[in-house]
C-alpha cells in the first residue's frame, strides 16, 4: 500500500477548503478593481478579498459551508480503488474531526448529521484509470448555496425575458444566461458555471460539474464551444447583478462548456453553478509512496501573495452602528442601502430551527433580537465552544416560515444572504423588523466579529443546525429589506431582468 497516501489527502483537503487557487484569486482581484470603489458591490468585494486573506493566513475554513466534497481520482491500472477509497474517507473524517471540513453529511429521512462527512453518497469518489504510473487527485468543495442555483433545461423551452430557447447554440447561451439572472446573489455571486450541453440528465449535470476542473483562463480546444464562453463572458456582466446580487459590474468570473453526446429526443443543458468561493485543488501523487510529486492549478514560481494591500473593510463614516436586543423605533428607521455595524447579543437558525420554532415555544427570549441564518463551524474547546468559521446561508430557504416567526417572537432582524420574498418582505413592514445582507462566504471575517459563544440550545440538530448564542461586535452587513417596504433584492431581480431581455437576440 502507499504509505503517504492518507497524509496527501488529507493536505489536499485542508489546502482545499482554506486557500482559493491562483486564477479563482486572479479573477476577484480584476473584479475588486472593476468596482468603482464606494459601491456596495465595491465594499463586499474588499470583505471578500480580506476573507481569502485571512483563510490562507490562520488556516481557516473560506467559508463555513465546506460543501459537497466531490474527488475526481485517475490512477494506474493496477490500483486498488477500494482501499485508496477507504483512505480518502478516513481522510474526509479527520478533516472534520480537525474542523477544516464542516460537518455537511446529513440523513436524508431522518436529518440526523452524521458528524464526521461520511455517509450514504458522501463523500462523493469518481475513478478513472490512466497509462500514467502516477496517481492524480482533484478535489472540489461546492456548497449547498450555490448547488441549489444549478439549473437543467430541456430544449426547445421558453424562458423569461429571452424567449425560445431552441436546439442550437444560440438556445444553449439563452440557457447559461437565463440560469445567471436565475441564481441573483443566492449563489454568492460573483460566480463561476460549468456547463453541460446533452447528455442524459444525470451525465449532463455530472459533465457540468466536471467543466469546474478547468482552470478560469484556458480556452476551450472546440472552436464552436470557445465562442460561446467568450461570448457570455462579454455580454453577461451588463445583467449587473454584481456582487452577491447588490447590483454591480462583476456578475461572472467563468464560464465553461463541454458537450455530450445525446438521444436525439433529448436536448439537455446543464449548468452548475460555483460561487465566489471557488474551492478546487489537486495533485499528482507517486505511485509507489502516495507522496505529493507536485500540485496541480498552482505555479510553484508564483508564490500566493495577499488579495488587499490595506486593512480591509474600511469605514466611510456612514455606517450605522446597531446594538441589540433592538426597539422598534431604531428598526425602523433604517432604510435600504445602510450599512450597519451590529454588536450586542445574537442568535443563530436556520432549516432545523425555522422549522421546530413554528411548532414549539423558542428556547430563548427573541423579543428585539437579531436572527442569524448561519451555521457555523464549530471547536470544542474543554467546556467550551469557539466558532471558527461563520458566514450566512441562503435565506430564501427560510421564507415559508421567517414571517411568521417574526410576528410570533418579535424578532427585529434577519441576518443573511440573498435577499427573502414577499411574505417576509410585507412580515417586516407589518411588525416592524428589517432583513440585514451579510456577505456570503466571507466566513473568516465574520467569525471574528463573534467575542464569546454565550450558549447553544437544540445542539441535538447538530452542530451547523443549532442554535447558538453569540455576543458580536461590529458585524457589517447592509439593509437589502427595510420596514418600508423596499426590497434592493427585487428592484435588482426586476432591472436585470430588463438588461436580460436585451441580450435576447
Ligand atoms: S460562498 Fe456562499 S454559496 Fe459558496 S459555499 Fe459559501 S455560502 Fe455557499
Amino acid at each position: 500500500m502507499l504509505p503517504s497516501f492518507f497524509d496527501s489527502v488529507l493536505q489536499l483537503i485542508v489546502r482545499t477548503s482554506t486557500d482559493l487557487p491562483p486564477d479563482v484569486r486572479a479573477a476577484m482581484k480584476s473584479s475588486l478593481g472593476t468596482e468603482p470603489g464606494g459601491t456596495r458591490s465595491s465594499q463586499a468585494l474588499t470583505i471578500i478579498a480580506q476573507n481569502i486573506d485571512l483563510a490562507v493566513d490562520t488556516e481557516g475554513a473560506i467559508c463555513q459551508d465546506t460543501g459537497m466534497p466531490t474527488f475526481e481520482v485517475k490512477t494506474p491500472v493496477a490500483a486498488n480503488h477500494i482501499w485508496m477509497r477507504q483512505q480518502i474517507r478516513e481522510a474526509v473524517a479527520e478533516a472534520t474531526r480537525r474542523g477544516k471540513l464542516r460537518p455537511n453529511s446529513v440523513d436524508s429521512i431522518t436529518g440526523k448529521n452524521s458528524g464526521d462527512n461520511l455517509g450514504p453518497g458522501t463523500p462523493i469518489v469518481h475513478f478513472d484509470q490512466w497509462e500514467r504510473d502516477e496517481v492524480e487527485i482533484k478535489l472540489i468543495l461546492k456548497g449547498g448555496g450555490c448547488e441549489n442555483t444549478n439549473a437543467q433545461y430541456a430544449l426547445p423551452v421558453e424562458l423569461p425575458h429571452l424567449g425560445r430557447a431552441d436546439r442550437t447554440l444560440d438556445g444553449v447561451r439563452k440557457c447559461i444566461l437565463h440560469a445567471v439572472w436565475q441564481a441573483q446573489g443566492k449563489g454568492c455571486a460573483p460566480g463561476a458555471v460549468g456547463v453541460s450541453v446533452g447528455g442524459d440528465r444525470t451525465s449532463g449535470y455530472t459533465h457540468a460539474k466536471e467543466q469546474l476542473f478547468r482552470t478560469l483562463d484556458d480556452v476551450n480546444p472546440d472552436p464552436r464551444l470557445a465562442e460561446v464562453e467568450a461570448s457570455i463572458m462579454s455580454t453577461v456582466n451588463s445583467l449587473e447583478i454584481g456582487t452577491m446580487g447588490f447590483g454591480g459590474k462583476v456578475t461572472l468570473i467563468g464560464c465553461k462548456i463541454g458537450a455530450l453526446n445525446r438521444l436525439p429526443a433529448s436536448f439537455f443543458v446543464s449548468v452548475a453553478y460555483d460561487c465566489w468561493a471557488f474551492r478546487r485543488l489537486g495533485v499528482v501523487l507517486n505511485a509507489s509512496t502516495g507522496a505529493i510529486d507536485h500540485w496541480l492549478y498552482r505555479d510553484p514560481a508564483h508564490p500566493i501573495s495577499p488579495m488587499l494591500d490595506q486593512a480591509g473593510f474600511t469605514r466611510t463614516g456612514r455606517e450605522i452602528s446597531l446594538h441589540a436586543p433592538l426597539t422598534e423605533e431604531t428598526v425602523r428607521a433604517l432604510k435600504v442601502g445602510d450599512v450597519v455595524m451590529v454588536s450586542g447579543r445574537m442568535f443563530t437558525g436556520r432549516d432545523a430551527v425555522h422549522s421546530y420554532l413554528m411548532k414549539h415555544e423558542p428556547p430563548v427570549d427573541l423579543r428585539g433580537s437579531v436572527l442569524y441564518h448561519c451555521g457555523p463551524v464549530v471547536a470544542k474547546e474543554g467546556d467550551s465552544w469557539r466558532i471558527t468559521a461563520a458566514g450566512p446561508t441562503t435565506s430564501i430557504r427560510e421564507e415559508p416560515y421567517q414571517g411568521e416567526i417574526i410576528k410570533r417572537y418579535g424578532v427585529r432582524a434577519v441576518i443573511g444572504k440573498g435577499g427573502m420574498g414577499p411574505k417576509t418582505l410585507a412580515a417586516l413592514q407589518e411588525h416592524g423588523a428589517v432583513y440585514l445582507n451579510a456577505i456570503g462566504g466571507a466566513a473568516q471575517v465574520y467569525a471574528r466579529s463573534i467575542k464569546n459563544v454565550d450558549g447553544v440550545s437544540l445542539l441535538d440538530f447538530g452542530t451547523p443546525e443549532a442554535m447558538w448564542h453569540l455576543t458580536v461586535e461590529d458585524f457589517p452587513a447592509i439593509v437589502t429589506m427595510d420596514a418600508h417596504g423596499n426590497s434592493l433584492h427585487r428592484d435588482i431581480e426586476r432591472e436585470s431582468g430588463e438588461h436580460l431581455a436585451a441580450l435576447s437576440t
